[in-house]
C-alpha cells in the first residue's frame, strides 16, 4: 500500500515521499481513510508505530487550506511531546497554506501571543498554559473542527484530566471531530472516550502490553552498591551510540550524570525540576549527539521520538509496570534493532514480577562474564542428583 492508496491530497504525498516515507505504518493505513471520513477515532499503537503521521496527516489533508481561524488543536500532555508533534504537523504542512502554533508552559507569554494574533489554523498545546491563553481571550476554541488529545493515557497521569474536559466543553463546534490516541487503553481513557467522541472507529495495533519486537531486552540481577559498576562496564562492553538512562527520582538522576560525567562520559540530564530551556537543551544536545546519553526519570519514557537511540538502561526498575513498556519502547523505534537491560537489585523482584506479568513473559535474566560480583547474580538451580542405578541394563 502507498500514500496515494490512501487519497491523500497530492501535495501531501510529495512531501512524504521527499522525507522518505516510502510506505504508511499499520496505524496510518487505518486511521488516514477513517479520519478522511469525518470519523471519530480511539487509536492505540505501540510507540515508534508512526502515530503522529496517523492523525497529523489526515488533519492537514481534511483543513486543506488556511482559514484564519483556529480549526485543529492537538493536546498532549509534556513539552516536549508537544514540540515534537508541532514539529511533524509543521513539516508535513510545509507546501500547504495553513500556519501551525506551540503553546506550552514554563516559557514567556510573548512568542505565543504574537503567534496566536497570527490566528493559526493548527495550535499544538500542553493544557495549563492554552487554558491560561483561553482566559485571557487570546484565542477561542469555538471554530475547532478537529480535536487531537495525544497519549491521554498519561494525561490522566499527571491529573489533567479536568482541564482536558474543560477543554473539550470548549470545542462545541457541532460536527466537530475528535481523535483520542493513547498507548495503552486502561478503563480512565475509555470512559473520557466515551464522554468525548461519537461512535469511534477503535483501530488498535498489535499487542498493546507487549515491548516492540525489535527491542532486545533483559534483566541484569546485581547487588544495588555494584548497580553503577555493572552499567559502566556494560556501556564499556557494548558499542553505545546513544543511550538513555532511566532513574525513579529526579536527585538519582543527577547523580548517576555526576557520576558519569565524572568518568568523562558526555552526559544530558533531563528531569521536571529543570527549567524547561535546560530541558529543551538537554534534548537538543542529545538529539544531535552532543551529548550521548541522555540520563532522565520517566518524563522521557512516554512518546518523545528520538531517533538512533540504540540502548536504554534501566538504572531502576520502574515502579509501573507500564513504565517498562514504554521506557525500552524508545530503542528499537522505526524498525531498528535496540537492546535494553534492566538492573535489578533483590529489592526490586516485585517490581520485576508485576511487570512480567503484565507483558505475560517472562524476560531474561543475563550476567555480565568477567565483572567481579559481589556474588553470583544468578545462582545456578541445585545439581539434580543422579538416578540410583538399580543394575537394569540400557
Ligand atoms: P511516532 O510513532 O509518531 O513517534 O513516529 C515514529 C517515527 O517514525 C517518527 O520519526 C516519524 O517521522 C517516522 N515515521 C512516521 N511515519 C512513517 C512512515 N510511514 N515511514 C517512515 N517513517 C515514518
Amino acid at each position: 500500500m502507498t500514500f496515494k492508496d490512501l487519497r491523500l491530497k497530492r501535495k501531501l504525498v510529495k512531501t512524504l515521499a521527499e522525507k522518505g516515507y516510502e510506505s504508511p505504518t499499520p496505524i496510518q493505513q487505518r486511521s488516514i481513510p477513517a479520519v478522511i471520513k469525518k470519523r471519530d477515532v480511539i487509536g492505540s499503537a505501540q510507540t515508534g508505530t508512526g502515530k503522529t503521521a496517523a492523525f497529523a496527516l489526515p488533519t492537514i489533508h481534511r483543513l486543506s487550506r488556511a482559514k484564519k481561524r483556529v480549526r485543529c488543536l492537538a493536546l498532549t500532555p509534556t513539552r516536549e511531546l508537544a514540540v515534537q508533534v508541532f514539529e511533524q504537523f509543521s513539516a508535513y504542512s510545509a507546501a500547504t497554506s495553513l500556519t501551525c502554533t506551540i503553546i506550552y508552559g514554563g516559557v514567556g507569554y510573548k512568542q505565543q501571543l504574537e503567534d496566536l494574533e497570527k490566528i493559526p489554523d493548527i495550535v499544538v498545546a500542553t493544557p495549563g498554559r492554552l487554558l491560561d491563553h483561553i482566559d485571557r481571550g487570546n484565542l477561542t476554541l469555538e471554530n475547532v473542527e478537529i480535536l487531537i488529545l495525544d497519549e491521554v493515557d498519561r494525561m490522566l497521569d499527571l491529573g489533567f484530566i479536568d482541564d482536558v474536559k474543560n477543554i473539550e466543553r470548549m470545542c462545541s463546534y457541532n460536527k466537530r471531530q475528535t481523535l483520542l490516541f493513547s498507548a495503552t487503553i486502561p478503563e480512565s481513557v475509555r470512559k473520557l472516550a466515551e464522554w468525548a467522541l461519537k461512535d469511534p472507529e477503535e483501530i488498535i495495533i498489535g499487542e498493546r502490553k507487549s515491548p516492540a519486537q525489535t527491542v532486545d531486552h533483559s534483566i541484569w540481577p546485581v547487588d544495588p552498591l555494584q548497580k553503577f559498576n555493572l552499567m559502566v562496564a556494560l556501556i564499556e562492553k557494548h558499542q553505545i551510540e546513544s543511550m538513555i538512562i532511566f532513574c525513579r527520582t529526579r536527585h538519582g538522576s543527577d547523580r548517576i550524570a555526576r557520576w558519569l560525567q565524572e568518568h568523562k562520559y558526555p552526559v544530558s540530564v533531563m528531569h521536571s525540576d529543570l527549567k524547561q530551556s535546560d530541558r529543551l537543551r538537554a534534548l537538543r544536545d542529545f538529539k544531535e549527539g552532543v551529548n550521548t546519553i541522555l540520563v532522565a526519570t520517566d518524563i522521557a519514557s512516554r512518546g518523545l521520538d528520538i531517533k538512533g537511540v540504540t540502548h536504554v538502561i534501566n538504572y531502576d526498575v520502574p515502579q509501573h509496570a507500564e513504565d517498562y513498556v514504554h521506557r525500552i519502547g524508545r530503542t528499537g523505534r522505526a524498525q531498528t534493532q535496540g537492546m535494553a537491560f534492566t538492573l535489578a537489585s533483590p529489592e526490586e523482584n516485585a517490581e520485576i514480577a508485576r511487570i512480567e506479568k503484565y507483558i505475560d513473559g517472562e524476560i531474561q535474566r543475563r550476567k555480565l562474564d568477567d565483572f567481579s560480583y559481589r556474588y553470583d547474580p544468578i545462582p545456578q538451580s541445585k545439581p539434580v542428583r543422579k538416578k540410583r542405578n538399580r543394575g537394569f541394563q540400557r
